[in-house]
């Protein structure tokens, strides 16, 4: 084997895995670094590779939105982490979401029957020779921070907070029903309705509840997409109202409950519940104490709770050049959150890039992906936006370049773009192969 086609992934979560599985598909040795199970984040929990942290949605598959979109892409260019998670789906109406121990295990299986070289090892010096993927994702362990640094300047960050599950045999059946909003996909969800009396006595105590103290957190930089429930409703009595527990498309008992809060199945049996849209970071007890309070909760068994974590990232456009290399580095990469790409999907789209443009570097061919699919737009974002307020971007329909003629109403606009997104992959799709890569 030459010394080009070996390839270093530090880091087997999200990003590290779907690079490791698109190289080992062009033919390239991949060792896989990962501090697994020798030491893991305060967010990962297990011994497996590619884990989710939090929720176990993988949002959308509808292609009039942002995420679905990314994933009829994703398909195109034939993402292994994808199909995997499609074959680990469990009911969530129209979203995709995963058995994310099956999920995790299931991908670790495929690196280790693809060849891939999976090395536990806390990483702490990035070798210059070497043609290197650091995809360490957003905790990032503290013994890269210096090599990090090193070659990115100080990296800017934020807070981010995850969901609570509860036990699904503890949850109190005779106040919840199974449907999803306006009647779509069936059981998928279990929901769990409120009068205006039981949603303003979980409200008050939401409000003045007692938050842990999280290290180094002011406040305000929270990534608006993982609002903790606890900030949202401090915002007004209504306000969760019209977010996680607006009640629009219910109706329970023959009329519209005052507000309803849906619970998302962990698994295929529905033994475990996440609570869709409820990341905070109250102290354990006080979770318990004030959640407990939602009809259908009163005994609820936490199995997990909610945590937050400050999540770091780079700022990219300043670091890398157009094909993702950093400046004056021929063998170095980022890939996944750490690169400014916000949520799952997003991190396994950076990654299947970058495996991409490791091939192209090699093959001397360089080939831009278009701007007008949701991939490309978020690499013109994350190797173009040169700007201090650097901010991570997930994937959405308002990074794309103008439809060339005006599309009035909004539903089929959205389609517009995402079927010239798909067109336009596809037709990259053709030239890759066309390039003989
Ligand atoms: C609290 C929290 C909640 C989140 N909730 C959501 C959500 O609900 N939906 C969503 O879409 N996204 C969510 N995210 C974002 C999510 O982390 C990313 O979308 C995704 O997991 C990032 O993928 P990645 O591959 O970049 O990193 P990760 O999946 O985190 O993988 C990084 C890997 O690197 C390893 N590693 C780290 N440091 C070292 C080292 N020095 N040496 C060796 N190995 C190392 C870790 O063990 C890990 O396996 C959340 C993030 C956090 C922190």
């Amino acid at each position: 084997m030459s010394k080009n086609r070996e390839v270093y992934i530090i880091g087997g979560g999200l990003a590290g895995s779907e690079c490791a599985l698109k190289l080992v598909e062009y033919g390239y040795h991949v060792k896989l670094l990962d501090m697994k199970p020798i030491k893991k984040s305060p967010a990962h929990h297990a011994d497996t590779l590619c884990e989710l942290v939090c929720s176990n949605s993988l949002k959308s598959e509808e292609l009039s939105t942002g995420s679905g979109t990314l994933k009829r892409e994703l398909d195109i260019l034939s993402s292994s982490v994808l199909r995997i998670a499609r074959s680990c789906a469990v009911p969530a109406g129209s979203a995709l979401a995963v058995d994310r121990d099956a999920f995790s295990r299931a991908v670790t299986q495929e690196l280790i029957d693809k060849g891939v070289e999976i090395i536990p090892k806390i990483v702490s010096e990035i070798e210059d020779d070497k043609t290197t993927v650091i995809a360490t994702g957003p905790l990032s362990d503290e013994a890269l921070d210096q090599e990090i640094e090193r070659i990115t300047g100080k990296r800017p960050y934020f807070f981010d907070a995850a969901a609570p599950i509860v036990s699904g045999d503890s949850i109190d059946m005779e106040h919840a029903f199974f449907g999803g909003r306006y009647g779509k996909g069936g059981d998928d969800y279990l929901n769990l309705p409120m009068d205006k009396e039981e949603y303003l006595a979980f409200w008050k105590e939401l409000v003045s509840a007692e938050c842990a103290e999280v290290k180094d957190f002011e406040g305000e930089e929270i990534f608006e997409g993982c609002m903790p429930i606890e900030v949202m409703a401090k915002r007004g009595e209504d306000t969760l109202r019209f977010g996680p527990l607006r009640p629009v498309g219910f109706t329970h008992k023959g009329k519209r409950p005052y507000a309803v809060l849906q619970l998302r199945r962990e698994d295929e049996e529905g033994k475990l519940f996440n609570l869709v849209g409820f990341q905070t970071h109250l102290k354990f007890p006080e979770q318990k104490r004030v959640f407990s309070l939602i009809p259908g909760l009163k005994n609820a068994e936490f199995m997990r709770y909610g945590v937050m974590h400050r999540n770091t990232y780079i700022n990219l456009p300043k670091v890398v050049d157009k094909n993702l290399k950093v400046k004056g580095c021929d063998n170095l990469y980022f890939a996944g959150q750490i690169t400014g790409v916000e949520g799952y999907m997003e991190s396994v789209m950076s990654g299947l890039v970058t495996a991409l443009k490791i091939v192209e570097r090699d093959r001397g061919v360089y080939l831009d992906i278009p701007d007008t699919t949701i991939t490309g737009a978020l690499i013109k974002y994350v190797t173009e936006y040169d700007s201090e307020d650097y901010q991570p971007m997930n994937a959405n329909f308002g990074i794309l370049p103008e439809l060339s003629d005006h599309v009035k109403d909004k539903k089929q606009r959205k389609l517009a773009y995402a079927e010239r997104a798909v067109r336009d992959m596809t037709e990259y799709s053709e030239r890759r192969k066309e390039n003989g890569i």
